[in-house]
């Protein structure tokens, strides 16, 4: 597109947005009504009536239920692509400690059975609040576009499993499958700003599950077997070290235990050692690197202390690598670049996970995620994402994730220019 007919479609975004944004009081109070009475992953029931109570409303087909708590809302409109948004409907058990009025004091029993205090401690708040005003925008100026909108609240984010569970419930056997897909995340950004690139934005990360067996060894006495104690926690303490030697220093990937459990209460001997690792890369090849040496390293040292069963291992996704789509990411760069100005910035690379990709259903879909800033704070360090401190402030935050969602769709859905 040459730049004059760039500005030209630009300007039509614009007005489109400036013309059709709800008010945003209604959202402000969903805001803090929803931060007020936030809900622990795989628990958010009351979330989820809001938000579909809301999509109806607004006039969207509303399926419920999906995966736990899910939400699928569609809006067929015409010929064009079908476009994913998404934000996350559940918080995290943490004690909130901020100041604001509408603080959060609930606790909740987790689905583990731990009484747990609870918190919107991530900003799942504010992501549902501006996709909510980006779904009223985009119902209010529908015949400024056409297309199809599947708008996903999705439960379970922080344990990484809601994507999965949706997937499996049948999202897409009532939703229609999207050709591309949308997701933002507040950060302690300044409020009003939003982030996005290209290529790698969040880390891929995996689980493996590793059972080191030790006695009874047969004709031996149980107690004179090999412990599997000491040699699972060999293990533990070379694989960082042995992964880093293979892939490089400068490779990203980082392993670290996440649990240990070995031995039962009256019992002289351990027969097993059960541990559990987490794997942080970046790049795919990477990635089956550090597999291969996790495996390698487990078996030799299993080997070496004569174990009498080889180790069992298994690994298991938690969140694919989140990689921006450069067909979808650049020019919705642009579109920000003009529309926020001096506002939209460079995204940084985020060690930490999501399971948005999931939604592709093992598919490729093109996605685009970005970050928009939340943050009031002028000195120092802002809270971060997860902090008990951490308080967004209301607006321009609202205004501005709102208005990012909705040009996001419209870059792609919008009626393109003469
Ligand atoms: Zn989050």
């Amino acid at each position: 597109m040459s730049q004059s007919r760039f500005l030209q479609f630009f300007d039509n975004l614009r007005h489109i947005v400036n013309q059709y944004r709800p008010e945003l009081d209604t959202y402000e109070e969903f805001y803090r009504q929803v931060h007020q009475d936030p809900e622990i992953s795989g628990m958010e029931s009351n979330t989820a009536m809001l938000v579909a109570n809301h999509l109806k409303l607004l006039g969207f087909e509303v399926h419920t239920g999906i995966g736990g708590h899910g939400v699928a809302a569609v809006l067929k409109n015409g010929r064009g692509k079908t476009i994913l948004m998404r934000a996350e409907l559940d918080a995290l058990p943490i004690l909130e400690q901020t100041e604001v009025p509408y603080k959060s004091t609930k606790r909740m029993i987790d689905r583990y059975g731990n009484e747990r205090p609870v918190m919107h401690a991530c900003g799942h708040d504010m992501n549902m609040a501006t996709l909510l005003g980006a779904s009223a925008l985009l119902m209010a100026a529908k015949r400024m576009w056409s297309g199809t909108l599947v708008i996903v609240f999705q439960p379970d984010e922080e344990e990484t499993g809601g994507a999965r569970a949706m997937i499996d419930d049948g999202l897409y056997s009532k939703v229609p499958k999207p050709h591309i897909m949308l997701g933002q995340h507040l950060v302690p950004l300044k409020s009003g700003t939003v982030a996005i690139r290209s290529g790698p934005v969040l880390l891929a990360a995996d689980s493996a599950n590793v059972r080191v067996i030790g006695g009874p060894c047969s004709g031996v006495n149980p107690q004179q077997c090999v412990d599997p104690i000491p040699v699972a926690m060999k293990i533990v303490l070379r694989l960082q070290d042995d992964v880093r030697e293979e892939v490089g220093p400068h490779e990203d990937a980082t392993v670290a235990c996440w649990g240990f459990h070995a031995g039962v209460p009256g019992n002289d001997y351990v027969a097993y050692a059960d541990f559990k690792l987490d794997i942080k890369t970046i790049k795919h090849a990477v990635r089956e690197k550090a597999f291969e040496v996790i495996r390698r390293s487990i078996h030799d040292e299993c080997k070496a202390a004569n174990v009498p069963q080889d180790p069992v291992i298994n690994f298991t996704v938690r969140a694919p690598l989140t990689t921006n789509e450069p067909s979808l990411s650049d020019p919705l760069g642009a579109v920000f670049q003009e529309y926020f100005q001096h506002d939209a910035v460079e995204m940084q690379f985020i060690r930490a996970c999501e399971d948005f990709p999931t939604l592709g259903a093992g598919r490729y879909v093109p996605y685009a995620y970005w970050n928009f800033g939340g943050s009031e704070v002028t000195e120092g360090p802002a809270p971060t994402n997860h902090s008990p401190f951490f308080a967004p402030s209301i607006q321009p935050t609202l205004r501005v994730g709102t208005d990012a969602m909705a040009l996001a769709v419209l870059t792609s859905l919008a009626a393109p220019v003469d």
